[in-house]
């Protein structure tokens, strides 16, 4: 091999070298070095590829800014879209770009200059071709594109081909890309056009033979070292990541949607449970559980605002009877029944509960006892005058009702139900079917 080879390819190998351990070293410094590196690497080649820097071997031209610089660069790229993800990637191409485009305005910008001052152009700035420099942002732009969609298509449908050899012809085929669009954009229609294509093709497998180990190599360290799941690398990635974050959104809305509708079934059973823990089932009222508690808060609203309350308790008298003669299926139908007469005859803010068998209470809140004594009557009255229909043909009833207003000493809601459960008894005792005030200081004055 000719020496001049020999140095190209150590000049190539030293710089590879560089980009590699540059990008080894983010984790300890971050990645902000290597874009400069990079950025560095791209003036570079833009300045020899302006300055025709070539080397020559049987033949075949070897232009360094390509086979040496940006074959690098495509490394560089190809590392960091490996390792760290599209962000990274889209800040290292935004500096090749970047770069590839400013250097050659500034050497215009200086020979302008020089022109302009009336002195010789600049042996060491040369002026760029705008079609050289066009066709290499181009191509570069285009490489990149296919380097990403090659080796995720690389990843996703050629799994099997050993990790190496596909970062291998990943690169080989962006090199064999470039140099295709590379050569025609910045060469096609010129007499060496086609002899240049092949001496870049050629100088780029050449090169890219000694780069394949040392890329081999450190694909397989950074592995090891940072057991990175390469195989599972985004891309076309701005693509892919919109994909799923729209999956994302739409699975957590599915999400929510899911906890609102169990919220709800829950709130639904909470309540249906509520309902059923505090429902009598026969008659839909309020049972004894659901009776206390209104009966406490209604105690301790009227002892607060010194307001009157009055508790009725009800009994039906001889039901005994009716169970016996018509049974027990048209007793229940009886409770219903008196349940329904009774609602009718009070005012929404009386309650009506059921409490036993055939007891039932009342609690009239703003009610003295005058004014209970008179809805308590009206409800004795009620129930006389209804036929209850059953299937065993229609029973009339009769209650007894004890009632017991709130005193100035009342100790609680029990103490109220008490003496309506003692004044009943005396409704009993007298003869049934009418109602009893409690014997209170009142009633004994
Ligand atoms: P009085 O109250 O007038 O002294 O006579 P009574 O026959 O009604 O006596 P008591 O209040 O002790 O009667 C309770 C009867 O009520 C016993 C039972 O036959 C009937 N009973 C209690 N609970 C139910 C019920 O849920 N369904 C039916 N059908 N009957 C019931
Ligand atoms: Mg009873
Ligand atoms: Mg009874």
């Amino acid at each position: 091999m000719n020496y001049e080879v020999a140095i190209l390819v150590a000049e190539a190998v030293v710089v590879y070298l560089l980009v590699l351990g540059a990008h080894s070293l983010r984790h300890r410094v971050g990645l902000a070095h290597f874009y400069a590196l990079i950025g560095g690497l791209t003036a570079v080649m833009s300045w020899v590829t302006d300055a025709g820097v070539l080397v020559q071997v049987a033949g075949v031209r070897f232009m360094v800014g390509s086979t040496v610089f940006y074959t690098s660069l495509l490394l560089a790229v190809f590392v960091v879209y490996v390792f760290d993800g599209v962000r990274a990637t889209r800040i290292a191409i935004s500096t090749v770009i970047g770069v590839s485009i400013m250097v050659p305005i500034i050497a215009v910008v200086l020979n302008l200059q020089m022109t302009l001052a009336g002195m010789p152009p600049l042996g060491y700035v040369p002026s760029p071709s705008l079609r050289i420099n066009a066709a290499s942002v181009l191509a570069t732009f285009m490489d990149l594109l296919f380097l990403a969609i090659a080796w995720e298509f690389m990843n996703n449908r050629l799994q099997w081909i050993p990790l190496g050899i596909r970062a291998f012809f990943t690169l080989l085929g962006v090199m064999w890309l470039d140099v295709f669009l590379f050569t025609t954009g910045a060469f096609g229609g010129s007499p060496g056009y086609v002899a240049i294509m092949q001496g870049t093709a050629f100088s780029r497998f050449i090169v890219s033979c000694f780069a394949a180990p040392i890329l081999w190599a450190y694909l397989a360290w950074q592995n090891r070292v940072w057991d990175t799941e390469m195989t599972k690398r985004p891309v076309l990635a701005i693509l892919r990541q919109f994909a799923q974050m729209k999956q994302e959104l739409t699975r957590a809305q599915l999400e929510i949607e899911r906890r609102k509708k169990a919220e709800r079934a829950l709130r639904q059973s909470e309540e249906r449970l509520r309902f059923l823990a505090t429902t009598d089932e026969l008659t839909s009222l309020p049972n004894r559980r659901r009776f206390w508690e209104l009966a406490n808060s209604e105690f301790q609203r009227a002892q607060r605002y010194g307001s009157p309350l009055t508790l009725g308790l009800m009994d039906i008298d001889i039901f005994k009877d009716v169970n016996d003669t018509k049974g027990h299926a048209a007793g229940d139908q009886v409770l219903a029944g008196l349940a329904r007469v009774c609602l009718g005859q009070l005012r929404s803010v009386d309650s009506l509960a059921r409490v036993g068998g055939e007891e039932f209470v009342l609690l009239l809140p703003e009610t003295g006892l005058d004014t209970a004594m008179m809805v308590a009557e009206r409800l004795r009255a009620a129930v006389e005058a209804s036929v209850f229909e059953t299937d065993k043909g229609p029973v009339n009833i009769t209650v007894s009702i004890g009632l017991a207003p709130l005193r100035q000493d009342t100790s609680g809601a029990e103490e109220l139900y008490t003496q309506a459960d003692q004044a009943l008894y005396q409704a009993k005792g007298v003869g049934r079917n009418r109602v009893c005030p409690a014997q209170g200081p009142q009633a004994a004055a």
